[in-house]
């Protein structure tokens, strides 16, 4: 029996992951599960899986779930202190870190420190604190398995292998809702079009990051600090069909690469039951089916956001946390309708080049960077905005 927090409980990941955890009851068990704004489905499942912990993430909702868990008998907390206590529960042996954006980088951070293994889909956390987070996972000796379908299949296809044989990592990309729209017409696009993607079902932040194509551009970063892969060896390639989840190319010319049906509870019950393969209920592929698998080069002018990943990386140091906040608050001023879908890559890039870079030596300073990001990007969204 393998002992869980998870971290976002209610969100896309959250919710693949307890649908794991309930086909699977003699395996997992959920000590803790925190949750934002949608307390009617996280009481279901506290119901359902009955915590020892529950959190919200603003304190001011914990007495209305207090009051909806009646005489359930859990632990009702909120706030940053709640999601530290729910990411360290004494019996935790493993936290499911899938919270949306920079938020989880503290009870992600303190998870690590409590020595709990993790399994990582908030990517935001490596993008913005890579190096500090990668020091810490080695200092408190645990293990960190990916959770985005990329980097599971990156995981998976370097298993049993050398990393100084590796040549290439190539990041496949669906492409997104706007793979084959002109980039004329990209400025008129609604929320409702940002938000159709074709292949995978997500939460509505990574929904727009893939219709940006800054998804690939986090995932860029997230493979660098994963795989300590240099980043000029990390090539993306449009993929539409989202068969093949990534491939790894060797000095020998050999390719492995991982299919299946685009599916996230695949790479979420790899993470959590590593290094066993446990059923999931994916709809297995069939190879005859499909009409073809293609693979072409993204078209980084009209997809700026890729190219604004690779020049923060490339950057390093404070940028890609600032690029990842200013992208957070664009792309939520985008929701709410308040800046057209361009005016997302045109925020991040005034945003860094606005910045100076400068060195990150604590999550303190990551939150710093972050906060000023969020503050440039705000001012350019209400300048900018419709
Ligand atoms: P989501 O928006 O569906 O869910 C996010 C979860 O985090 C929810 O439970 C929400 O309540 C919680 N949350 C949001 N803001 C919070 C805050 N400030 N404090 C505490 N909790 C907060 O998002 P998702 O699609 O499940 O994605 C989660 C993470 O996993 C993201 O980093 C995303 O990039 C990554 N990811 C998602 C997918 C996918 O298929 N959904 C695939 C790969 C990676
Ligand atoms: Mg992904």
């Amino acid at each position: 029996m393998k002992n869980i927090t998870i971290l976002g409980s209610t969100g896309s990941i959250g919710v693949s992951t307890l649908e794991i955890v309930a086909a699977h009851p003699d395996r997992f068990r959920v000590i803790a599960m925190t949750a934002g704004k949608n307390l009617e489905l996280f009481v279901r499942q506290i119901k359902q899986f009955t915590p020892r912990i529950a959190v919200v993430a603003s304190q001011a909702d914990v007495p209305r779930l207090k009051e909806l868990c009646g005489a359930l008998d859990v632990t009702i907390l909120g706030g940053v202190e709640g999601l530290i206590a729910a990411a360290t529960a004494d019996e935790t042996e493993m936290v499911v870190a899938a919270i949306v954006g920079a938020a989880g980088l503290v009870p992600t951070a303190a998870a690590i420190r409590a020595r709990k293994d993790i399994a990582l889909a908030n990517k935001e956390i490596l993008v913005t604190a890579g190096h500090l987070f990668m020091d810490l996972v080695t200092e408190f000796g645990v293990r960190l398995f990916p959770v985005d379908s990329e980097h599971s299949a990156i995981f998976q296809s370097i298993e049993g292998h050398r990393s100084e044989d590796i040549s290439k990592i190539i990041l496949t990309a669906s492409g997104g809702p706007f793979l084959n729209t002109p980039a004329a017409q990209l400025s008129a696009v609604t929320v409702r079009d940002a938000l159709n993607h074709p292949n995978w079902n997500m939460g509505k932040k990574i929904t727009i990051d893939s219709a940006t194509m800054m998804n690939k551009g986090l995932e860029v970063i997230e493979a660098r600090w994963l795989f300590n892969t240099a980043v000029e060896k990390i090539q993306v390639n449009i993929h539409p069909q989202s068969i093949i989840h990534s491939m790894v190319e060797y000095i020998d010319g050999c390719v492995i690469a991982q299919l299946g049906t685009p599916d996230m509870k695949a790479p979420i019950a790899y993470a959590l039951a590593y290094p066993e393969r446990i059923e999931t209920g994916v709809k297995p592929l069939d190879l005859t089916a499909l009409s073809g698998l293609t693979f072409f080069n993204p078209d980084t002018a009209k997809f700026r956001c890729l190219e604004l990943a690779y020049l923060a990386v490339t950057s390093g140091e404070s940028m890609p946390a600032v690029m990842n906040a200013a992208n957070e608050i664009a792309v939520s001023e985008f929701l709410v309708g308040h800046i057209g879908f361009t005016r997302i890559a045109e925020t991040i890039e005034r945003t860094m080049d606005a910045h100076t870079a400068h060195n990150l030596r604590s999550i303190d300073e990551v939150l710093k960077a972050d906060l000023w990001g969020r503050e440039y990007a705000r001012e350019i969204c209400k300048e900018i905005g419709l």
